[in-house]
């Protein structure tokens, strides 16, 4: 196969025309970058799980740096495997990313373990991924190989999620990788950062990519889960949100807490259960990452928001029954996409009873069980404790609330592209499903008279 050549060209590994398995490889003259390795957590087989580092370009051996944007597992999942088959250089990403990554990689094992699926590595690949982690801040440059580069800033996904900001040379090129962002402000952090010393490429993601995809005002997003727990809570039922640990649980708690502190929702006990705890302790760990607000509470008022007098923590699996059988209640439990974890047992024990509501508040993957769960497919196959396959016939109340996302909708992702300054050369959309990403190209090109693509898995494209 013969591939472009170039001084700077970017190959998709993964993660492109398809949301799941986000991996980017940057090649310059001298250098070989990788930016994220994730695994895709709608599938199962090997050829599409996973990143395409089993054939050229990609060459483990020559590789100089890994960038990690954030612990979200479709973006670091699959970095443990490059240190089980050799690779032995840097992996590079915010101090709060470091920390969730391991707790995140962690879980996938312990939760393939528990599902008898055999993970592509084990506990002591995640080792050396910490023990091979350069921790950086936002804002200082790094040189992370020969001729490049890095510089993070605040994305406003999750936690320590990242944009990364490439220099190439000297003064060659300068890529722009947004990760997973939030153009617009939300309880727990700040907007996305738009400002950079020089970009001429810039790689955005378009999980809410499509003309459609304009998310309501945040206010009347809170004012709407208000209502559906109300609702619930009122009619005698009880709240299960499906919630990734990272990102989504904590915008939640906050949201919760102040609801029912201002009286505006019926005061009930939260029980927390799966990495929500461990991912929230993280959180409290790095006031300075987030949100003006919430950071002054913790910090100058003594008053943390994640330890609110409503939140009881879960500490073991047999709580669980006296919690479905008590009274109203919300519960959130991990995962956020009904695929393992507690929420699984949650839902099987609530899903017969009509009065009860289960509420999505994040991005459902094509090929989830959340996703179909949302789309209102009533039966469920659920493999239970015992490892046996039952059926579970849902009749609870099924609720999406759109809104409450880490990422940014059509609106924020045009704005931001608009708002770049300096104003980039090229444009390339990834993370969104394919009809997404050659649809927001073709708008920013028509609006905004640049090139913008949209390549796919195992394309090539030459920047410089
Ligand atoms: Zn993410
Ligand atoms: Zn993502």
């Amino acid at each position: 196969m013969i591939y472009d050549v170039g001084d700077v060209r970017i190959s998709a590994l993964g993660g492109c025309q398809q949301v799941g398995r986000s991996a980017l490889l940057v090649q310059t003259r001298e250098s070989q970058v990788l930016l994220d390795c994730g695994i895709n957590p709608g599938s199962s087989d090997s050829l599409s799980a996973f990143p395409r580092i089993d054939t050229p370009p990609f060459d483990l051996s020559t590789l100089d740096a890994v960038v990690v944007s954030h612990s979200h597992l479709d973006h670091c999942g699959f970095l443990p495997f490059l240190f089980k088959y050799g690779y032995d250089g840097p992996v590079y990403c915010s101090a709060p990313t470091s920390n969730l990554m391991t707790l995140l990689q962690l879980d996938y094992l312990d939760v393939a373990d528990k599902q008898g699926t055999i993970p592509p590595y084990d506990q002591k690949d995640v080792r050396e991924t910490v023990l091979h982690t350069i921790p950086l801040r936002y804002g200082t440059v790094t040189d992370i190989a020969p001729d490049v580069r890095l510089t993070l800033h605040n994305a406003g996904h999750i936690l320590g999620s990242s944009i990364s900001h490439l220099h190439v040379g000297e003064g060659l090129h300068n890529i722009v990788y947004t990760g997973d962002y939030k153009y617009g402000r939300t309880m727990l952090l700040e907007p996305a950062v738009a400002e950079f010393p020089r970009v001429e490429t810039v790689i955005t993601e378009s999980t809410y990519g499509a003309p459609q995809d304009v998310m309501p005002p945040r206010g009347e997003v809170e004012e709407r889960l208000t209502a559906v727990i109300n609702q619930t809570l009122d009619g005698g039922g009880k709240v299960l949100i499906p919630v990734p640990a990272v990102g989504r649980a904590q915008e939640i708690m906050l949201v919760i807490d102040g609801y029912m502190r201002r009286g505006l929702m019926k005061e009930a006990p939260v029980f927390i259960e799966g990495m929500i705890s461990e991912a929230t302790a993280v959180h409290t760990a790095y006031p300075e990452f987030l949100a003006r607000e919430v950071r002054n509470s913790i910090l100058h008022e003594g008053m943390n928001p994640f330890q609110s007098d409503y939140f009881t923590i879960v500490e073991h699996p047999s709580a669980r029954e006296e919690i479905v059988d008590g009274e109203q209640c919300i519960i959130m439990a991990t995962s956020g996409m009904l695929e393992g974890g507690p929420v699984i047992d949650y839902f099987r024990r609530l899903a017969p009873d009509e009065r009860n509501t289960i509420v999505f508040v994040s991005y459902q993957i094509e090929g989830t069980r959340g996703r179909k769960v949302q789309k209102g497919i009533g039966e469920t196959p659920i493999v239970s404790n015992e490892g046996k396959m039952e059926i579970i016939k849902s009749r609870m109340g099924v609720e999406t609330i759109h809104g409450f996302s880490g990422h940014s909708d059509r609106r924020q992702i045009v704005n931001y592209v608009r708002r770049l300054a300096p104003k980039p050369e090229r444009v390339m959309t990834c993370h969104g499903e394919r009809a997404k990403c050659f649809g927001l190209a073709n708008f920013l090109r028509r609006r905004y008279n640049i090139e913008a693509l949209a390549p796919e898995i195992l394309e090539t494209i030459r920047l410089r």
